[in-house]
């Protein structure tokens, strides 16, 4: 199968941090600064890096602020005031193994320590000064921002293809997540399309942390889930193009105007086989012939039957969730079908160890079967109606980025 894909970097845009500190090791950036050095002193980390003496390294396992420094001559009282006029900024007891360290010292024959650098992360590190007046303040390097897209079809799965493409394959987990609650991505198929518009951050030339989306598609049986990021004041989310949540909340219960006729409980006296045997669902008491509805959008792995279950289904939601419904009268879909949220699959009965026409309803998450009126699922708010308007714009305006980070 032929594949089609742009990926092109589009606009790389500088952030500036309000501590206006910066640093880069671009190479061009280096060679520039290194040739015009002579004018323009050297500036790393907010400090003028010309004529010191840097030593620098990894702190190892267990080293303290004391040990590092003892190195070089100074004492445990110096370092402890050090550390208590550093408390409010940075806590040394903070301080990890593998971290990188530099300590500039006066390039004279006192060879005086004047910084310590310490690297927290990728992004920020510490600047100690160790002269005149102990202390330390924070930094960051500056970022880059790259904005990407790409495009392609489904050959193998999308880890699989992004890999192939040249694509961070961390940008399939950040796909897999958007869609969540729509999409197995364990069952997408040769075929399906794939879009996402992106961004990552490069510091010190080195890509950092997951890549973000701003826009993605998917055409998943030849159906468009397009899903746009977007922020209405509590945290980005990602919606549908109508402003609905892409995370998609489950049905209460799988059959309407039903009672609950016994829980979910590890424990219980078995009504028919007279012995405690554990309850892993929920009965839901309804007549025979009650339509049974799946409590979620989902592609049908087991309709059979056994002694116990009588005639059931299984529905598999996403890579998280998986419902079964028990004792049916009459299955109404069969293995691979895809159902949607309120789809009925069948009809309530009493076939299989059943005392009466019920529902037995279970619930799996991550393999385990789990209690689903225990479970703390995730919101699924709508943009709302004062916000449709900023959420129309950035619709139109992501779309339109898109497609200029192909070019
Ligand atoms: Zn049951």
């Amino acid at each position: 199968m032929r594949l089609f894909f742009v990926l092109a970097s589009a606009l790389s845009v500088v952030f500036s941090f309000s501590c206006n500190s910066s640093e880069s090791t671009d190479p061009d950036r280096v060679s520039a600064i290194s040739a015009v050095s002579v004018t323009k002193p050297l500036v790393r980390f907010d400090v003028l890096w010309d004529n010191l003496e840097v030593d620098s390294g990894m702190i190892r396992k267990d080293q303290t602020l004391s040990h590092l420094l003892d190195n070089f001559g100074i004492g445990a009282g110096k370092v402890a005031t050090l550390a208590a006029n550093s408390r409010e900024v940075y806590d040394v007891r903070k301080m990890r193994g593998g971290k990188r360290w530099w300590l500039a010292s006066e390039r004279d024959t006192s060879e005086v320590p004047v910084w310590l650098i310490y690297e927290r992360n990728d992004l920020d590190y510490v600047v100690f000064s160790l002269k005149d007046t102990l202390g330390a303040r924070l930094g960051s390097y500056a970022v880059d921002t790259t904005y990407r897209s790409v495009q392609g079809e489904i050959t193998n799965s999308l880890y699989v293809d992004f890999d192939r493409l040249g694509v961070p394959t961390n940008l399939a987990v950040a796909m897999a997540k958007v869609y969540a609650w729509t999409i197995d991505f364990t069952h997408v198929q040769p075929g399906d399309e794939f879009e996402a518009y992106y961004f990552r951050k490069r510091v010190n030339g080195k890509e950092v942390g997951m890549p973000t989306i701003l826009f993605c598609n998917f055409n998943h049986h030849g159906m468009d889930l397009p899903a746009y990021r977007f922020d209405q004041g509590d945290g980005p989310d990602y919606f549908d193009p109508q402003g609905g949540s892409l995370r998609k909340a489950f049905l209460k219960s799988p059959v309407e105007f039903s009672r609950i006729s016994s829980s979910f409980n590890k424990k219980r006296f078995h009504p028919v086989l007279k012995k405690v045997k554990a309850h892993l669902g929920t009965d839901y008491a309804a007549k025979t012939g009650t339509p049974i509805l799946s409590v979620g959008d989902g592609v049908v792995t087991k309709a059979s039957y056994t002694n116990g279950n009588g005639k059931y289904v299984k529905i598999r939601h996403n890579n998280t969730y998986e419902t079964q419904y028990l004792h049916m009268s009459k299955r109404l879909v069969s293995v691979g079908d895809r159902v949607k949220q309120g789809e009925t699959i069948g009809l309530v009965g009493s076939t299989g160890l059943a005392t009466g026409p019920h529902v037995c309803f279970r619930f799996w998450k991550d393999g385990k079967q789990v209690d689903h009126r225990k479970e703390n699922f995730p919101p699924s708010t709508p943009v709302r109606d004062d916000e449709m308007d900023n959420f129309a714009k950035q619709v139109v305006k992501l779309e339109s980025d898109a497609k200029d980070a192909f070019n």
